[in-house]
């Protein structure tokens, strides 16, 4: 397996940083971890994806477009759980409780993923190899979009800027029906990761959650709603879902500005800079006075403070950002940031334009 190296000798930003956050959590007398903030989220996004699923499969509303909304709704649900409940839990900064943090992740499982595979994607590949080809499974949408110059060029990518969203709508249906299982028979995390062997519990677990998800998402609403109407809503749901969380996703690591990293020859990469500098160097973030994206994204619009102190719920993230933004200043490095959405989501389309049409 290929290796990174980042050149943490003199790493004296990162130890001015962590030792001021530190501070500002003991002085202030707060924990790092979730507070009731985060718990009053969890209950209403809980309570609202409960209230859809109550409607659309037992209550069947008669008018097509509140049901065509509300499948939409659905999905953005699906995505908000994901980004403010199961990513803290999976981080283990919900609560300071262990199991807390395990239910929490298992919400993923829930919705069609697995908890236990995304720990070993998310957590090394890509907190680690933030934006490295061949490491982090983030940059690699497969060969339909080109997101990175060393990836193989193909013809149809100088499009790509068209059709991208339209591909990343499928992307949840590829976690749930596909990238799951891939890694679970290939015994592999991502192109030369190995998945660690899974324990007995850890299998039943994976297909326990299969089984849970399959029943509730699919087969008891085909009871209920039948086949087609099924097929069209959860075809709806899952698309605007996928839509939600692959935006999302992007617009942290994969827009102009950020930098991105390719391994040599030998299979090493070089990092010239110290692992926290290089995680400013690859993440952006964006909106951060936005309330409403605030309240929705889960921190992930404040993608450097996660990437930086990604064990700190996300609910501290705004307070931190200001000490980050100051250490920044007085060490000189670059802190990026979009001030609107739009912005980074322009930029990333941008991106996708220029890295689809590069040589
Ligand atoms: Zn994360």
């Amino acid at each position: 397996m290929a290796k990174v190296k980042f050149n943490n000798k003199d790493a004296v930003f990162f130890s001015a940083l962590r030792e001021r956050v530190d501070a500002y959590f003991k002085q202030n007398k707060i924990e790092p971890t979730g507070n009731f903030k985060l718990f009053s989220k969890t209950f209403v996004l809980i309570s609202t994806i409960v209230l859809m699923y109550i409607l659309l499969v037992f209550v069947q509303p008669e008018s097509v477009l509140i049901n065509i909304t509300l499948c939409m709704l659905f999905g953005v649900n699906v995505a908000a759980i994901g980004f403010n409940v199961m990513h803290d839990g999976a981080h283990g900064s919900y609560s300071k409780i262990k199991w807390i943090n395990e239910i929490m992740g298992h919400s993923l499982n829930v919705l069609g993923g697995s908890v236990m595979m995304w720990k070993q994607k998310h957590n090394i590949a890509h907190h680690t190899y933030t934006n490295i080809e061949g490491h982090d499974d983030d940059i690699d949408a497969g060969s339909l979009i080109r997101l990175h110059k060393d990836q193989p060029k193909l013809k149809f990518h100088k499009f790509q800027h068209i059709y991208g969203l339209f591909l990343y709508g499928f992307m949840y249906f590829y976690w749930v029906f596909y990238t799951d299982y891939y890694k679970y028979f290939s015994k592999q995390v991502s192109d030369g990761v190995p998945l660690r062997k899974l324990k007995t519990h850890e299998h039943l677990n994976f297909w326990i959650s299969k089984v849970v998800n399959y029943s509730l998402f699919i087969v008891v609403p085909i009871i209920y709603v039948g086949f087609w109407k099924f097929l069209i809503g959860y075809s709806i749901m899952a698309f605007t879902g996928g839509v939600v969380l692959s935006v999302v996703f992007q617009l942290a690591h994969i827009v102009e500005d950020a930098h991105f990293f390719a391994p040599n020859k030998e299979g090493l990469t070089v990092v010239e800079a110290e692992w926290a500098v290089y995680q400013l160097n690859t993440t952006v973030d964006f909106a951060p006075n936005s309330r409403f994206w605030t309240w929705m994204l889960g921190g992930l619009n404040f993608q450097v403070i996660h990437h930086l102190f990604p064990k700190v719920s996300h609910v501290h993230y705004p307070e931190i950002r200001k000490i980050v933004q100051e250490t920044c200043k007085e060490y000189k490095i670059t802190y990026r940031t979009f001030p609107s959405m739009w912005q980074a989501f322009k930029s990333h389309m941008i991106y996708l334009k220029q890295t689809g049409a590069a040589a």
